[in-house]
């Protein structure tokens, strides 16, 4: 009998050129070709299930085929599909408008449509550059995180800091310089590290134009978290030199942290703020760059002037995404989320106790419904992560760790026993190292 699954994956290496890898490695790694998904589960052509315990790169928060979500996007699907937001407007992008300013924190009235997280971002660096530009200043530098990351497009990739995937491109980069990021989740790191922010920002606060964080947790750094004092003193220190404060809630966004949006927990209103990833429940791309009306005013004159901010994507605010995201907007109205996440979460937090006791284990921390084990002893040659992955895969779990951090980002429907489930395979993993 044929495999099914083996037919698929001969005739997808025919064609497609998968992201964020090395092709070479399907020689020996076999892709896993999904047939269909509901919950929490997806299920390859043979019918084998894995608990995806990573929401598919972070997007499935509420899991896979959600009848909700569904069932609106198919309403959708027969009234409006798409139409140019350039001149022309619809219903689900303003409805979607007005539920995000409420749901944001207060201050961020206006709301710029773009179509997946990095170009969020470069909207948001567009916009402070050009904010700038158009008070009659020059501030060419941008300012991150050390560790930070936050896409993949040029102006993303710039102001990332991980290696692996910003050092080939070096020579074609915007000018961008870090800081360091807050080294624990204390408060006694975050203050350290604001000491750093407002000396570089003593020095070369009129050339920079943004700060940007990921708040509270960098994701694709390694899920490294830190204490949201530092977003807290940053902000004020950001004002007092005029630089923008950019928040990329794109993974932290949609109750990741425990929060709405991390940048809750240290009261701030940031210039910018990038959302996408769980916006539309994982099913559609859509992202969001949401700023104040001090921004907006900048750009707000007669044509002609070079103001305006001319920044556009084909299916900027597309309606079947726009529904996709007021339908999971409607899931958090419909029941407690945040309530019954918290609840998981120190489930998860007492599971992973067992991890401490482990040699190989450096560090187990936890932000909200993101949790990470930090393994030590091992080199990048090593690939440890992806002895961990083949382990999950082979035990029904989709584990994807980033280098030699084991993490868990699962979808918030997640029951207990698939929480068991989940952690065992990851600690049997572990000890099998
Ligand atoms: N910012 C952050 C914090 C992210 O985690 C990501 C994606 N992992 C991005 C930006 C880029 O989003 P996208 O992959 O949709 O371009």
């Amino acid at each position: 009998m044929i495999n099914k699954n083996a037919q698929i994956v001969t005739e997808d290496l025919k064609n497609i050129w998968h992201p964020c890898t090395q092709m070479k490695d399907y020689e020996t790694l076999p892709l896993i070709p999904i047939n269909r998904a509901k919950g929490v589960y997806l299920y390859d052509f043979e019918d084998k299930s894995y608990i995806d315990a990573i929401s598919s790169w972070w997007v499935n928060i509420f899991g896979h085929v959600n009848e909700h979500i569904s069932s609106k996007i198919k309403e959708q699907l027969d009234t409006l599909e798409h139409v140019l937001l350039a001149g022309f407007t619809h219903k689900p992008a303003v409805n979607l408008a007005e539920k995000i300013v409420n749901l944001t924190p207060k201050g961020l009235d206006k709301v710029f449509f773009a179509d997946n997280g990095s170009s969020a971002v470069e909207v948001a660096l567009k916009m402070s550059f050009h904010y700038h530009k158009n008070r009659g200043e020059n501030r060419p530098l941008f300012l991150s995180l050390t560790n930070s990351y936050h896409g993949e497009t040029i102006g993303a990739l710039s102001v990332g800091d991980v290696e692996l995937y910003k050092e080939t491109y070096a020579p074609l980069l915007i000018a961008c310089i870090q800081t360091p990021v807050p080294k624990d989740q204390t408060e006694v790191s975050a203050k350290v590290a604001i000491i750093e922010l407002e000396k570089i920002l003593e020095e070369r606060g009129r050339e920079i134009s943004a700060f940007i964080v990921e708040p509270l947790v960098q994701g694709a750094g390694s899920m490294h978290m830190y204490h949201p004092l530092y977003l807290t003193l940053a902000k004020k220190i950001c004002e007092k030199y005029g630089v923008h404060l950019i928040a990329d809630e794109i993974m932290t966004g949609f109750g990741r942290t425990g929060t709405m949006f991390a940048c809750e927990q240290a009261d701030i209103t940031p210039d910018f703020m990038t959302i996408s990833k769980g916006l539309t429940g994982g099913y559609l791309p859509l992202a969001l760059t949401l700023t104040t009306l001090d921004v907006y005013n900048a750009f707000y004159c007669d044509y002609g002037e070079y103001k305006a901010f001319l920044h556009s994507h084909s299916y900027t605010g597309n309606p079947l995404a726009c529904t996709a995201a007021l339908a999971t907007l409607e899931l958090f109205e419909a029941s407690d989320v945040l309530g019954e996440n918290q609840k998981k979460s120190a489930y998860i937090l007492e599971k992973l106790e067992k991890f401490n006791s482990l040699t190989n284990v450096k560090e187990v921390r936890q932000t909200g419904m993101i949790a990470a084990i930090e393994l030590k002893g091992y080199t990048v040659k090593e690939r440890i992560g992806l002895k961990v992955y083949e382990y999950g895969l082979e035990q029904g779990v989709l584990l994807r760790p980033l280098g030699h951090i084991v993490y868990f980002m699962p979808p918030y429907i997640i029951d207990y026993d698939e929480i068991d489930k989940m952690i065992d395979t990851a600690y049997e993993a572990i000890v099998r190292l």
